[in-house]
């Protein structure tokens, strides 16, 4: 592999496809030994999908987890959250914060049910006309839900990604981080890869504390050992 030193962008061009085959292999091996088993990811319904996705945005995992089950029981549908009130979702929603999240969840629901007969669009350009969803969850759905070959870059993605390839103290620019994962994913593999990314940041190449000593990487990244 190339080592640390070049360039943010010339590292990531020099990123061959050998590199990239071990890059995937390890990954999904170490999902398939170490990937947490999240309520979510027992589904490929959109809609849950999506309420997943939005409850995670800046909030842990196990707050999460009482919250998505709660919110599906009270809101099974998205034509369910569609027709509920202001003062209910807020109330459903707390204590996750930003509370405008579930506001932005029923205003996707009312469009989808409006303008889509209640089916989330499986197009990207799609997605990304409802309003509160981003490049991220747009490829969160398409690779979750459709099994379609998306990329995501969220905050552990784009920290795997830069240690892995660039190097911890290099800047990168967002766009090459998705040019990238978009070139590392492995074709019809996206649901796995994907969340091992995710899995992978949350657990072992944490921001604090990576560890880099059990990290199933550590043979193909550049900043080993950080
Ligand atoms: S070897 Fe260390 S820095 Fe590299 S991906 Fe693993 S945990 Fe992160």
């Amino acid at each position: 592999m190339t080592r640390p030193g070049r360039t943010s962008a010339v590292r990531v061009r020099a990123a061959g496809e050998s590199d990239r085959r071990a890059f995937r292999r390890r990954l999904l091996a170490w999902y398939a030994r170490s990937g947490r088993k999240l309520p979510w990811r027992r589904t490929r319904d959109p809609y849950r999908v999506l309420v997943s996705e939005v409850m995670l945005q800046q909030t842990q995992v196990s707050r999460v987890v009482p919250k998505y089950r709660e919110w599906l029981r009270r809101y099974p549908s998205l034509e369910a959250l569609a027709a509920s009130s202001t003062a209910e979702v807020r109330e459903t929603w707390y204590p996750l914060g930003y509370n405008i999240r579930p506001l932005r969840l029923r205003a996707i629901a009312r469009t989808v049910v409006r303008r889509h007969g209640g089916r989330l669009p499986e197009t990207r350009e799609g997605l990304l006309a409802l309003k509160g969803i981003g490049a991220y969850t747009a490829g969160a759905v398409l690779s979750f839900a459709f099994g379609r070959d998306a990329a995501i870059l969220d905050t552990n993605v784009r920290r795997v990604l830069r240690r892995v390839w660039i190097g911890e103290q290099s800047r990168v620019r967002d766009r090459a981080l998705w040019e990238l994962a978009a070139q590392l994913l492995p074709r019809g593999r996206a649901y796995d890869f994907n969340q091992a990314l995710m899995d992978l940041g949350a657990t072992t190449c944490t921001a604090r504390s990576p560890r880099c000593g059990s990290c199933p990487l550590s043979g193909v990244c550049v900043s080993y050992p950080l």
